[in-house]
């Protein structure tokens, strides 16, 4: 079967140690490829051209217009090729071709939206004292890693890289060891680009391998990681030795707060889908449905009967719902589930596997909803990484806030209410860095800044505050008199 190659400095080379690493199809379980297992000297290679682009004349010779249009040229590749790139996707994650559909159309737009941005990002004059001019300038960082989690492998590798290019770094990434297909794609057309040697470098392994060594080598300027609490830790302090910034999204327990005055079916219709996309391996899932007692029946009637029509089955059938991405993240929601009696839960709907006829092999979940759990179970807390739904009721705005705030996580919250007024006094004491309105998720969200509070992460990507991850600003004060 063919081991995939790692793209560095414009050559497509094998890992220097020959081993390699099954990818699976998560729908069926089967194998579809390898990917090469990289280790250092592999890493060090793809930070060595990296950094000898950096360096060379000729990625600092293009024109910021210039580095545009080879992004405007990654956007049109990636719609050209819409639909195998979709299809690829479905393939390695197992999510329903629709929606891998709108992850390629969102890769398209970060790219587009980035190569529109590049000669865009400029500094300032700053008043100091009469014959002093003063400005800034915003310089890229440099070598900028790039470590890509399984659940929206394109759409992530996409946004980030298309930033750190537009203004001026260089990239090493590092797909997830379940996903690399799209992200080999991506390769592939940056190697039909002008884009010097070296600009842009994919190299392919485990996390503790390959991932750790990017994340420490003392060459890398910056690194942009999503993915867990924990491999975020690490990575920051890996990055901490050689005093790097770190870009972290580390995933959330996103609550939905629905207050008695909403438009009911509308908030329903977005409290599913917001658990139920990906299968709930999104880290903006809204996984807790925090409703006010007095609609919690009506409410939860609305979305059982929704939870009841959903159809699970293998991503290439376009289901509602696909596959969990393989054993080991099933028995993380297994695990879930085994304390919802203890921790005073009980199960409104789901909470098992389900098996689809000839997709034995893969691991399919319930939508789940579970109703009792006290605010303080770790169910209540934690995230499951599955369509699981968690229900908790208040009785006024502040302890729907005080729900709202009780974890360690801050990423999204969706209001759901008519009174505007409330809608804003509510995002005002809500401590997550993004706040839907009456919606979840509106316009795909290329153009708003996208980030964490508390352990949710911190940095913002997406939108034009993204750029700052990727520029250092440089002060320069003249005597001009
Ligand atoms: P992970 O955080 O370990 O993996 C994410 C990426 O980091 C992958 O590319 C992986 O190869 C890499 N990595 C792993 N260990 C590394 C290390 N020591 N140094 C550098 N890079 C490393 O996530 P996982 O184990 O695949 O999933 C576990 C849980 O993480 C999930 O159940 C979910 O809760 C969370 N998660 C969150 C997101 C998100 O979007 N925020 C994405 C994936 C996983």
């Amino acid at each position: 079967m063919k081991i995939l190659q790692n793209y560095v400095n414009g050559k497509w080379v094998n890992a220097s140690a020959r081993e390699k690493i099954s990818v699976n199809a998560p729908s069926s379980g089967e194998q579809i490829i390898f990917s090469p297992r990289s280790k250092l000297a592999d890493i060090n290679s793809a930070v060595d051209a990296a950094s000898g682009a950096f360096e060379g004349e000729k990625w600092k010779s293009f024109k910021p217009h210039e580095r545009g249009a080879i992004l405007y040229e990654m956007a049109n590749m990636i719609r050209e090729s819409s639909e195998e790139l979709a299809n690829l996707e479905t393939l390695d994650t197992g999510k329903p071709l629709s929606q891998a559909r709108s992850d390629v159309e969102a890769a398209a737009r970060y790219f587009e939206y980035y190569a529109g941005a590049a000669d865009k990002v400029f500094g300032e004059t700053i008043p100091v004292e009469p014959g002093i001019l003063d400005y800034t300038i915003r310089e890229p960082v440099g070598v900028t890693a790039h470590i890509i989690p399984w659940n929206y492998p394109l759409q992530v590798a996409s946004r980030s890289c298309a930033a750190a290019i537009a203004t001026g770094n260089t990239v090493v990434m590092k797909p997830a060891e379940d996903t690399p297909l799209t992200a080999v794609k991506l390769a592939e057309m940056f190697d039909r680009t002008a884009l010097p040697d070296g600009v842009f470098n994919l190299v392919m392994g485990y996390g503790a391998e390959a991932g750790a060594a990017l994340s420490a080598h003392p060459f890398v300027n910056h690194i942009t990681f999503t993915g867990s609490v924990e491999t975020g830790s690490a990575v920051m302090t890996a990055a901490a030795r050689n005093i790097v910034p770190v870009t972290l999204e580390l995933g959330g327990k996103s609550p939905n707060l629905v207050f008695a005055d909403c438009d009911q079916d509308l908030a329903a219709k977005w409290v599913v889908k917001s658990i139920l996309q990906n299968a709930g391996q999104t880290c903006s899932a809204g996984s807790r449905l925090l409703i006010e007692s007095s609609v919690k029946d009506a409410f939860l009637k609305k979305v059982l009967e929704r939870m009841e029509k959903v159809v699970i089955g293998p991503g290439e059938e376009d289901p509602d719902i696909g596959p969990i991405l393989n054993g080991t993240q099933y028995e993380r929601i297994e695990e879930f589930m085994k304390m919802v009696y203890d921790e005073g839960g009980t199960f409104l709907i789901g909470g098992a596997r389900e098996v689809v006829a000839g997709y034995e092999g893969g691991y399919y979940f319930q939508p789940t909803v579970i109703d009792g759990l006290s605010s303080h179970s770790k169910l209540a807390r934690e995230e499951v990484f599955g369509p699981v739904l968690s229900v908790f009721s208040f009785d006024s705005e502040e302890e729907a806030i005080r729900l709202a705030n009780g974890t360690e996580y801050g990423l999204v919250t969706g209001i759901w209410t008519k009174d505007i007024a409330r809608g804003h006094k509510v995002a005002e004491k809500v401590k997550a860095g993004q706040i839907f309105i009456n919606n979840y998720g509106a316009g795909g969200g290329i153009q708003m800044p996208f980030g964490g509070y508390k352990k949710s992460g911190f940095g913002r990507e997406k939108g034009l505050e993204a750029l700052r991850n990727y520029t250092q600003l440089k002060n320069v004060a003249v005597r001009v008199y």
